[in-house]
């Protein structure tokens, strides 16, 4: 399917699935939020902040879908509160709605430049302010949707090879500068071309499957990220993490495979009548002797060692 098909479809569906985006209205007049609020209460999970520093605070923990924010507050205005949410990862893409009872295209000016989307005037006409939003939250949602498809491996759920490039390259650099060791664990399924040679490839797709969804569970730190790399290939990073602790971490997935006892009956894998892992293990501290290509190469090569002296087993 296309992909602009696919992104249509879903959020026809997420239309249809009655999903309440989530709104935050931010003004210093109780009276104001309470006007928004009976035109949204209905459709939308609707939040409430009084100044510029409680909605900050609200957007850092819970970002929501989109931001009414009034521009004139003590304190910290609304200028200075979109200025801030657009210069933090977790909050920049939030679409910010100005609303103001001024009239000039200064303050309108100043309003777009400081990264909001739209500017609507006090008093709120419910029909103009009630579209708007409908318009900004509709493409922020689409937004969404689009990164987690370019992110994301579609048969298994998890993070696919740009994801990890992406994550690899953050986590070096933080490694890097707090001194700390990050292990790459990469991960193949063994004699999986015999696999869907014997089931066939659908049944090859649900192996997979059932082998993303026990690596995921099996990395649960906050920052490891699992991704499949190529065919049965999957890899693993997990920042501040020592060479031994991650040899311990493969010991266990391959544990949990087996546990699964997913039938292989041409595996050959000795003595095995069921699908294992071979994991090879890197690691490092960033800066000191390795590229992240050369991490990722010698994790390759320990990989390749596991399998060569029998599979099913880590090499490190
Ligand atoms: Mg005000």
């Amino acid at each position: 399917m296309p992909i602009t098909k696919t992104l249509a479809s879903l959020t026809d569906n997420l239309e249809f699935a009655a999903y309440r985006p989530r709104i935050l209205i931010v003004d210093d007049q109780v009276i104001n939020i309470q006007a928004l609020n009976q035109i949204f209460a209905r459709d939308h999970e609707v939040f409430m902040a009084t100044s510029g520093q409680s909605a900050l605070d609200f957007c850092r923990k819970t970002p929501p879908d989109l931001i009414l924010l009034d521009v004139i507050m003590p304190g910290m205005d609304g200028l200075e509160v979109c200025t801030q949410l657009k210069q933090e990862e977790l909050t920049a893409d939030i679409p910010v709605l100005f609303v103001t009872a001024q009239n000039d295209a200064n303050e309108e000016s100043r309003a777009l430049m400081a990264g909001g989307m739209d500017f609507i005037s006090k008093p709120v006409n419910p029909d103009v302010v009630r579209a708007r939003v409908h318009t900004h939250v509709t493409l922020k949602l689409q937004r969404d949707l689009l990164k987690q498809l370019v992110f994301t491996d579609p048969l298994t759920g998890l993070a696919n090879r740009r994801n990890f490039d992406q994550a690899i390259d953050k986590e070096w650099r933080h490694c890097q500068r707090n001194g700390k060791s990050l292990a790459v664990l990469m991960i193949d399924i063994d004699c999986f071309k015999q696999y869907n040679d014997t089931y066939g490839h659908l049944q090859g797709d649900t192996c997979l499957q059932a082998v993303a969804a026990c690596l995921q569970a099996g990395f649960r730190r906050p920052h490891d990220i699992v991704a499949r790399y190529g065919g049965e290939e999957f890899i693993c990073l997990m920042p501040e993490c020592e060479l031994q602790s991650a040899i311990s971490k493969a010991a266990s997935v391959l544990r949990t495979i087996t546990d699964q006892a997913i039938p292989h009956s041409s595996t050959k894998v000795s003595d095995s009548n069921i699908v294992t892992l071979s994991i090879g293990v890197a690691a490092t501290v960033p800066g000191d002797q390795l590229s992240i290509a050369e991490l990722i190469a010698k994790a390759d090569q320990k990989l390749y060692e596991a399998k060569q002296a029998g599979r099913n087993r880590v090499g490190a």
